[in-house]
């Protein structure tokens, strides 16, 4: 099947040369100028991979991004221009996948395009994640994650939280990176709202497991979901 990429980019000529690209290597590209139509897009349904400008005309590609991690887990790669930006990217703090600086060569982003999707698995719909080799089913369209093949119930809170520590095994999150991705208005909260969603995550988690200490605390720097399993 061919893999349907989302390129958000307001530059028609950055995006025709990728579109071009992508469309030489067998996938389908499809192209939004702004980031709000990308979320629309993106919605809909079907996309194996975003490309995402962090220099949009409507929203910065990280606020686009924070949002598009709220309620899917597929695949971000940044374009980006400016050092500062790509310090940020680097951060990771995001969740994106990878990232190319401006100006790049269709050839090294499309690269990086096959590369990540490998990673993000073989012919998988990204929009239903199955977390590979853990015990968590993550349904991106209803917002349910099973554990053990039980289907947990979780506060939207909860969902977002447990979905991006799930995303990345062995990451410590801190408490203000938890809170970027899972809230709507990160300065409305306090960090201990973190520490107790966290609290009523492993209820749920141990009364499913008991003897499985699924989220780790690392003190004074924040929480990770446990890397082998
Ligand atoms: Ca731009």
């Amino acid at each position: 099947m061919r893999k349907r990429i989302l390129i958000i980019e307001d530059e028609p000529g950055v995006a025709e040369n990728i579109s071009y690209a992508l469309e030489t290597e067998g996938m389908e590209p499809a192209w939004c100028g702004t980031g709000r139509e990308g979320l629309e897009k993106l919605e809909a349904g079907g996309v194996d991979l975003v490309i995402l400008d962090v220099g949009l005309p409507d929203a910065d590609g990280f606020e686009v991004c924070r949002e598009i991690r709220r309620t899917s887990g597929v695949p971000v790669i940044f374009l980006t221009a400016r050092k500062d930006e790509i310090d940020r990217v680097v951060g990771l703090e995001l969740g994106a996948d990878d990232y190319v600086v401006k100006p790049f060569s269709p050839r090294e982003l499309t690269a990086r395009v096959k590369a990540v999707l490998r990673r993000a698995g073989n012919g998988e719909a990204a929009d239903k994640a199955t977390a590979v080799g853990l015990p968590f089913d993550v349904d991106e369209k209803r917002l349910a994650i099973t554990y053990y093949g039980k289907r947990l119930e979780l506060s939207r809170y909860e969902y977002r939280i447990l979905r991006t520590l799930i995303r990345r095994p062995g990451w410590v999150y801190s408490r203000d990176m938890l809170m970027e991705i899972a809230w709507e208005e990160p300065g409305s909260s306090m960090d201990r709202t973190v520490d107790a969603h966290i609290k009523n995550l492993r209820a749920k988690l141990h009364a499913v497991k008991p003897e499985v200490e699924a989220i780790k605390t690392h003190r004074g720097t924040g929480y990770s979901l446990r890397e082998r399993w």
